[in-house]
């Protein structure tokens, strides 16, 4: 589905009717022009002809208790996945991907393993999240929240992405707020900047993973290029700016940064930049994917408690969908074969 070509099949058309498409899109979320009951019958023909709404993409599906994963591949056959997250309160986070792939090649990432393929239109990264919204209309349900935390480096496809938010955020669009929309970045510091200067303030995630550059850029390849230094200013200059708070992110690698010494120095690292009421870290169980394995409880629970005494502000991330891989930074594509099930959204 292309937005853009939405609006060259109504361009002859008066105003009002593109709104009045978008609405049964993404409000009445229609799957055939033909429940378009709104719209003349010669319109809702030429919409059927030269703007169909039904997939054009083949879609596999991986369900467990709380997550949904599909797999969505494009027309040039390029794959990506997207995760629903199923919160116990009734809420629903949508997880989408910004890119097929990713470049940044972090370590323990296994899309960063799996290498890029290419960008995301924000046209294919709004078909994501129709699609599960879709999904969920049949039980009376809808999405609350959207993460960009699937594959691939959001910052490195900045316009697809911010035009993908606007369109969530948009009043003809999905009406998800801002304060429902979350970025995460590695630390792409010309994209946090220009963050900064939007006129949504979507939330800004920052994966840290290390508190010095030995060791980050040992896990984190892209740190060579944006090194903790710059990535910590970009984010001053971003609380200056917009008064928002920003969660670095710190996934929990047994034996590799999870030392009494490595928390000291996290807390050190951000006090020093960072307002305390501006900044928090979230402490993510590593999900495995070949090489590291997972902190143990005890070791969290210590490595939490010394950042805690420094107060800074912690959190641990719920471990959504380890048993059907569809947690962060285990999409690669690799678990899908052909007994999985395909389903209507
Ligand atoms: N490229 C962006 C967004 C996608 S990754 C980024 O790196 O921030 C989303 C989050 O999942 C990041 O914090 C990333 O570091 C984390 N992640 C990657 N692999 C993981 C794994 N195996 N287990 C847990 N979290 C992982
Ligand atoms: Fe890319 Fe993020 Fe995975 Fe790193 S963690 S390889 S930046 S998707």
């Amino acid at each position: 589905m292309d937005l853009n070509k939405l609006k060259m099949v109504l361009k002859d058309e008066p105003a009002y009717r593109l709104r009045q498409a978008e609405e049964l899109i993404f409000k009445q979320l229609i799957e055939d022009w033909s429940e378009a009951q709104s719209l003349p019958v010669a319109l809702r023909q030429k919409l059927k002809n030269d703007f169909p709404l039904s997939t054009e993409s083949a879609v596999k599906f991986l369900e467990s208790k709380d997550t949904v994963k599909a797999v969505i591949s494009f027309s040039d056959g390029v794959k990506v996945e997207t995760v629903l997250m199923r919160h116990k309160d009734g809420r629903n986070t949508i997880c989408v991907s910004s890119q097929a792939g990713c470049p940044m090649g972090c370590v323990f990432c296994a899309t960063g393993k799996g290498g890029f393929k290419r960008n995301l239109s924000a046209s294919e990264i709004v078909w994501q999240i129709l699609f599960f919204a879709r999904r969920l209309k049949i039980t009376g349900e809808r999405i609350d929240n959207v993460v960009f935390m699937g594959m691939g480096e959001p910052f490195l496809n900045y316009d697809a992405v911010m035009e993908a938010v606007r369109l969530i955020n948009s009043k003809d669009g999905f009406n998800i707020g801002a304060r429902h929309i979350s970025i995460s970045t590695v630390g792409v510091v010309e994209g946090i900047e220009k963050l900064a200067d939007e006129p949504i303030q979507v939330n800004l995630a920052i994966s840290l993973h290390a508190p010095n550059d030995a060791l980050r850029s040992r896990i984190v390849p892209a740190n060579k290029k944006y090194p903790i230094n710059n990535i910590l200013w970009a984010v001053y200059g971003y609380v200056k700016k917009t008064n928002r708070r920003v969660m670095f992110e710190y996934i929990m690698i047994d034996g590799v940064n999870d030392s009494d010494d490595n928390a000291r120095e996290l807390a050190a690292l951000i006090k020093k930049r960072l307002s305390l009421k501006l900044a928090f870290v979230n402490l993510i169980t590593y999900n495995p994917t070949g090489d590291f394995k997972p902190s143990n409880r005890d070791r969290v629970k210590k490595f939490r408690e010394i950042i805690d005494q420094e107060n800074v502000e912690t959190t641990e991330r719920y471990r959504f969908g380890r048993e059907i891989k569809a947690a962060c930074g285990q999409l690669a594509n690799r678990d899908v074969n052909d007994k999985t099930k395909i389903q209507r959204p």
